[in-house]
């Protein structure tokens, strides 16, 4: 009988069972991650709530564990050996087209998810594509040739490593398509994990001026945002955000904004749009896949000289970046990682993310083997 892994298994639209999958054979070009811990975000939230495409799956694709076992091919391919602490990407890149030879593995199709149902993805992939150990919130993760490690920094904790996804998109979407850098002024609307990491990323860039936005609802994040580097913080529903930030910036508006809003529909977009300066500004959005906008004011994007890009996951250098500004202790990163959870927790623990179960929940883990 060969051992088995407990994991936390999505069997249907927002339903979890506790089950046990079979420990795989390790072969030479293989390797075996010991979770330590699985990061939560707001895809999980809205992936959660979805029917399954294939078969039950293990979710959980922001990873951070030990290496329990290594194959021989795979320790010499990728410069690692067993009991290394290491950030997984979710990324499964084919390794030999144009992107892959830039780390830009989200760009690569054999990454393509969500068009592509033969591809591959940690947290998205079926059990029934073997051996089934594809997602973090489970004790062990299967790693093929072609998964893509970062050796975590000495000093950092497994737990603060595991805020590295959401820092490797505050890393690429503020500096990297964004453009913030010295003396910005940056408009990050949305005081989520992501935003909070576009102020850390921002305030490290040397971002003159970092307004950031929220609801009511936000009220502890947005103290949140002031204590990682804000320098403003604004509630869109108790003030008149346009006329705030105009004032703030003395009538010139923002170098750069990013829309790290989750279900906010078109108006995120409209107010960037507004508040960013004359001429030349950098709109970052995220819409959802869905996500329709009638009457999208293009004639004012053009007069104002605007760029518009889209905010999508991160590339090899970004998470190298995040890794190390987490491994700096410049932030007082404890104050978003509020939650940890167990495996029988799991369920609770996306729901807390999608403001439904523990209150007050910004950044959220599960330790599998808590
Ligand atoms: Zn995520
Ligand atoms: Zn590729």
């Amino acid at each position: 009988m060969s051992e088995k892994v407990p994991v936390a298994l999505k069997v249907g639209p927002s339903t979890t069972e506790l089950r046990e999958l079979d420990l795989p054979e390790i072969s030479a070009d293989a390797a075996l991650m010991k979770v330590a811990v699985a990061g939560v975000c707001g895809t999980d939230v809205s992936q959660y709530r979805l029917p399954l495409r294939a078969g039950p799956l293990v979710m959980g694709h922001e990873n951070v564990g030990y290496l329990a076992r290594v194959g021989k091919t795979f320790a010499a391919h990728k410069g690692v050996k067993e009991g290394d602490l290491v950030f997984l990407e979710h990324y499964l890149p084919c390794g030999h087209c144009e992107w892959d030879h830039v780390g830009e593995y989200r760009h690569c199709a054999a990454t393509e998810w969500f068009y592509d149902p033969a591809a591959i993805r940690y947290g998205y992939t079926s059990i029934d594509i073997a051996p089934g150990l594809w997602g973090g919130f489970s004790h062990y993760l299967y790693l093929p040739l072609n998964a893509v490690l970062h050796q975590v920094p000495n000093g950092l904790t497994p737990e603060e490593a595991g805020v590295a996804t959401p820092m490797s998109n505050g890393v690429q979407w503020a500096l990297f398509d964004g453009g913030v850098g010295y003396g910005s002024t940056v408009l990050i609307q949305g005081p989520g994990q992501q935003g909070l990491c576009c102020v850390m990323a921002s305030k490290q860039a040397g971002a003159a001026r970092i307004i950031v936005t929220g609801t009511s609802k936000d009220a502890r994040r947005l103290e949140v945002a002031r204590a990682l580097g804000a320098d403003e913080v604004i509630d869109v529903e108790k003030e008149d955000a346009l006329a705030r930030i105009r004032e703030i910036t003395d009538g010139r508006g923002v170098d750069v904004v990013l829309d790290c809003t989750v279900g906010a529909g078109t108006a995120p977009t409209l107010l960037g749009i507004e508040a960013t300066k004359r001429r030349g500004g950098t709109i970052v959005v995220q819409a959802e896949g869905s996500q329709e906008f009638p009457d999208f004011p293009i004639g004012r994007l053009t007069r104002k000289g605007m760029t518009l890009k889209s905010a999508r996951g991160h590339s090899y250098r970004a998470v190298e970046l995040a890794l190390h500004q987490l491994a700096s202790h410049r932030f007082p990163l404890q104050l978003m990682t509020t939650h940890t959870f167990g495996l029988s927790e799991v369920d609770y623990a996306i729901k807390s993310v999608g403001g439904q179960g523990a209150a007050g929940a910004i950044h959220v883990s599960v330790l599998p083997w808590k």
